[in-house]
């Protein structure tokens, strides 16, 4: 079910590079040559849905306000990251859209020259009033979460009676066409999406969002995940497949991490985000900031590297940018899921991290 893990074959340069090697000027670069362009921002670790796959049911601590980067101290950041090379942004959580004033982020970010693309993962719950802020805050992509289209089912997932809201969220979006692509993300588990997919397909082709299917990873903050839970994004592909033919979208970036395939008759597009049996870390070029300002190289990184200690010690944009140099560096060759014993879960779940 779950595929070998990926063969070691950059392990050597680790020890062959010295630090030394490390640029001090140019785009950011890791020590296995991997290009540094993208970055996910979590704007707080709160939300208001307790995702099984994510967060406990009840419980784990807010971090203090005053540990969470203003939007100043996020501007800073991102602009210097922008400086060095990174051309996408995208904004989540916990739950972005629970960040007051988040539409004068999004207008702030969007002045940094060189930033290709500002774009918002959110779980739709407030975007039936948010939407039109966004937009008019010069929004241009948005990710929402969505993992079934069974009120019931919704509940038990994400712990609230919400799916009415999150459809109308997408509604909303939806009339604001400046806002595209609008990707639905579902995580497929086992024994819960598989009764689901057609419907899911259905979906991607009476409207006009491309919905993907991402695996499920050990990344939930009540430790529960095990191998037999996921359901692979091929199985799921063939199960559409062979309902309606499948045609792979060409050209996607190599560092994407969605395969999208469109219908063979024109029809409505679908993605698979594969993290678990086609893991993607040769290409990987992401690096994360935490709500408290933790630079994290991996999702799967057991430590992170705070940028905002150093900010709030009164460090300049040259020390800062060394710090995310050295960092960034020593970014991680790949996660260890498929390893059994060698996996070692990090100590934040992903409401904490930032998905
Ligand atoms: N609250 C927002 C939302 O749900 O879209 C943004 C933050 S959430 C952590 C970002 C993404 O991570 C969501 O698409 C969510 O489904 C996904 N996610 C959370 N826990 C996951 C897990 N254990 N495995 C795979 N994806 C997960
Ligand atoms: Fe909240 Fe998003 Fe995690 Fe669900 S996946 S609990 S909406 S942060």
């Amino acid at each position: 079910m779950v595929a070998e893990p990926i063969p070691l074959v950059n392990l050597g340069r680790l020890s062959a590079l010295a630090s030394a090697d490390m640029p001090t000027s140019g785009p950011l670069i890791d020590s296995f040559g991997r290009l540094l362009e993208d970055l996910r921002v979590s704007l707080t670790d709160r939300c208001n849905f307790r995702c099984l796959y994510c967060m406990p049911e009840e419980g784990l601590p807010w971090l203090p306000a005053a540990n969470v980067m203003t939007f100043d101290e996020i501007t800073r950041i991102v602009g210097l990251l922008v400086r060095l090379g990174i051309r996408e942004v995208r904004l989540t959580g916990g739950e972005p859209t629970l960040r007051p004033r988040l539409p004068a982020l999004i207008a702030q970010l969007g002045k940094l020259p060189a930033l290709e693309s500002l774009s918002l993962t959110t779980n739709g719950y407030l975007l039936k009033q948010l939407a039109g802020p966004l937009a008019d805050a010069g929004l241009t992509r948005i990710n929402v979460s969505l993992d079934t289209l069974v009120t019931e089912k919704f509940e038990k997932i994400t712990r609230r009676d919400a799916l009415h809201k999150v459809l109308e969220g997408l509604e909303e979006v939806e009339r604001h066409p400046s806002i595209w692509p609008i990707k639905v993300n579902a995580v497929a588990m086992r024994d819960f999406t598989e009764e689901e997919i057609i419907s899911f397909a259905e979906f991607a082709r009476r409207k006009p969002y491309i919905v993907r299917f991402i695996e499920f990873m050990p990344l939930d903050a009540d430790g529960n995940w095990n191998a037999e839970q996921v359901l692979t994004g091929e199985e799921i592909r063939r199960v559409i497949h062979d309902w309606k033919p499948l045609v792979r979208v060409e050209g996607q970036n190599p560092s994407s991490t969605s395969r999208d395939y469109v219908f063979q008759d024109g029809i409505g597009r679908v993605g698979f985000i594969n993290p678990v049996s086609e893991p993607f870390c040769s290409a990987c070029n992401r690096i994360r900031l935490t709500a408290d300002g933790g630079l994290r190289t991996c999702l799967f990184s057991l430590e992170d590297t705070s940028l905002l200690a150093p900010i709030r010690a009164g460090a300049t944009d040259e020390d800062l940018e060394q710090v995310i140099r050295a960092a960034v560096w020593r970014k991680e060759l790949k996660h260890h899921i498929n390893e059994g014993a060698f996996f070692v879960r990090p100590n934040r779940s992903m409401s904490q991290i930032g998905g």
